[in-house]
């Protein structure tokens, strides 16, 4: 990544030189580095403030208008004059209560969440968890922090074992495999990549020390090779899930175990078996238990007290709820400030599993519909809220995705043909009262626990701009159009960018969402294009009843085809037949 950023930032020093003066050199210099940008995967942060980092790409005085107007003085009112972000609050499961998000150090952001256990591909639920928390990690960096992202891989656990000696391979390595698969979805999905990826089988020193800190503090015992954490230690057991220590039982992880003291004892260290991986300790050989790992390594990269902990519902009892005992017993001073955790996954309205074969991965979701759909889908529900997987909604993200990318390509091809006509300090007030009222509520909604619904619902008013103005009569005629379309597709874009929806360009995501609608359809492209010719010929011979029966059949499998005066087009939309709603 290092390695493309500098020749690009050289690239747009050189095209940035006061020389590129006109409006139009301006432009291209701004989708050069647009683009460039996309391609580099460097993440930018939304230009809201401060301007001075953005203008480098830019001619200053062309664009330090629109700055200072659509952005600055946009944000005027939602402080009442006070040019200060809404502050970012965010629900602490902890407190049970949305919380001021009050970093430990100013600027900075410590964020540790749960990663998965690498031994198969991963699911939509794995997708909602790290998607949830990409959106936090991009909307930190936009509110200008410095974040240290950590997220884990576990390597060492049951399920890999057993699935190892199934297959005839050893764990360690079918893990690494499975890592390998889950970066590909995670890129697929444009989450960002964490700071840190710590895997288990690394941190085998540290979660020993951790154990033996716990043992020496008195708050674990052994037997035969095995080490348990004495829940009655931790006075406090039981906070984060608000389950009483009488009321709690074995949880899913914790094997029944009648040498324990109290049944809710977990195991910190598990004495080799045969056929197992296993690492040398002070209790012999064996591996760590599945808790331990996250106190330890979070301690490794973040320190004993950093500001948010994350991962799915199901993680609070009993894996987070153990980490804070493992992690207050070694160390007192152990502190979280935010424990964040997103909703259930169901597919149909039935809890998914694979015993119900209901059970989707990632990879079998984005082989039918486009990651970015997949994506705007899991945005489209709060991330605290449970969410219902269904082919219907996913038809649904992609038709709403398809109209946003094609709105802003008819834009951007409009631009591009027109950019003598742009002077770009002279945005129409309307169209930056526009921008303004669409940025208030992105800002005020992501400070609000990150209410994607909220941001997602307002794209369209801006996106309707842009259709009237690219479309309409009266549009097309407008004062200034040009400078509106600049104005309003840069606001959204940058949003989109915050959001982690803003494809590499709009036209390869718009080939990809048509490819993606022709395999669920089960149709060629050319299949298409000759339907589209015999429709056109049955016209030219007046014959409507074959001319309607092809555009319905097209239609019920998920093709809508489009009349203008160029000719007949089509794209993807949700198939007819899905629309109709369950008699009785
Ligand atoms: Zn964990």
């Amino acid at each position: 990544m290092m390695l493309l950023r500098a020749p690009m930032e050289s690239l747009l020093g050189l095209c940035c030189k006061p020389s590129s003066s006109s409006p139009a050199a301006a432009l291209s210099v701004f989708f050069l580095a647009r683009r460039l940008r996309r391609f580099s995967s460097i993440p930018h942060r939304l230009r809201f403030i401060p301007p001075a980092r953005r203008n480098r790409f830019f001619r200053r005085d062309f664009i330090a208008s629109l700055l200072s107007t659509s952005r600055l003085q946009a944000e005027a009112p939602v402080r009442g004059g006070d040019t200060r972000l809404p502050p970012l609050r965010i629900y602490n499961t902890m407190t049970r209560a949305k919380e001021e998000f009050k970093p430990k150090v100013e600027g900075k952001v410590g964020m540790y969440v749960c990663g998965v256990t690498a031994y198969d591909y991963s699911h939509i639920g794995h997708a909602r968890v790290y998607v949830t928390f990409d959106v936090l990690l991009r909307y930190l960096k936009n509110l200008e922090y410095e974040v240290c992202y950590v997220r884990n891989f576990t390597d060492v656990d049951d399920k890999i074992i057993s699935r190892a000696n199934e297959l005839g391979e050893d764990a360690i390595s079918l893990s690494r495999r499975y890592c390998e698969e889950f970066h590909v979805d995670m890129t697929h999905l444009q989450c960002l990549s964490p700071s840190y990826e710590p895997c288990v089988s690394d941190h085998m020193p540290q979660i020993i020390d951790m154990i033996k800190e716990i043992l020496d503090k008195g708050c674990a015992y052994q037997i035969d090779g095995d080490v348990y954490f004495s829940v009655d230690s931790f006075s406090d057991y039981g906070r984060l899930s608000g389950r009483k220590l009488e009321d709690n039982r074995a949880g899913e992880r914790v094997a029944v175990d009648s040498r324990k003291k109290n049944p809710a004892d977990f195991a910190l260290w598990k004495s080799a078996k045969k056929g197992e991986p296993f690492w040398e300790s002070p209790w012999g050989p064996g591996r760590p238990g599945w808790h331990i790992e996250c106190s330890a390594m979070s301690a490794a990269y973040l320190g004993h007290s950093f500001d948010i902990h994350g991962g799915g519902m199901d993680l609070v009892f009993p894996h987070h709820e153990n980490e804070i005992a493992q992690s207050c017993a070694a160390c007192k001073e152990s502190h979280v400030s935010y424990w964040v955790h997103n909703g259930f996954v169901t597919v149909d309205s039935e809890k998914m599993s694979k015993s119900l074969g209901n059970f989707f991965t990632i990879r079998q979701v984005i082989d039918l519909y486009h990651p970015l759909a997949l994506r705007l889908f899991l945005m489209g529900t709060h991330y605290r809220s449970p969410i219902n997987y269904s082919d219907l909604l996913l038809e649904s993200a992609s038709d709403r995705l398809y109209y946003i990318y094609q709105t802003l390509q008819d834009c951007e091809n409009i631009i591009n043909q027109n950019t003598s006509e742009i002077h770009g300090d002279d945005v129409p007030p309307d169209t930056l009262i526009s921008i303004s009222n669409f940025e208030k509520v992105f800002l005020e909604s992501m400070s609000d626990d990150l209410l994607t619904p909220v941001v997602l619902a307002a794209i369209s008013d801006p996106l309707k701009s842009i259709n009237d103005l690219v479309n309409t009569r009266k549009g097309k005629k407008q004062q200034k159009r040009m400078e509106s379309l600049f104005a309003l597709e840069r606001s959204i874009s940058n949003i989109l960018n915050v959001l982690g929806l803003l494809p590499s360009s709009y036209d390869e995501a718009l080939r990809q969402l048509r490819e993606k609608a022709l395999k669920r359809a089960n149709l060629s492209e050319e299949h298409v294009l000759q339907m589209i010719k015999e429709r056109t010929e049955a016209r030219v011979s007046k014959d409507y009843g074959r001319s309607d029966a092809i555009r319905k059949e097209l239609a019920e499998a998920g093709i809508t085809l489009m009349d203008s005066p160029d000719g007949t087009t089509w794209r993807p939309s949700i198939p007819l037949v899905m629309e109709v709603p369950p008699a009785g």
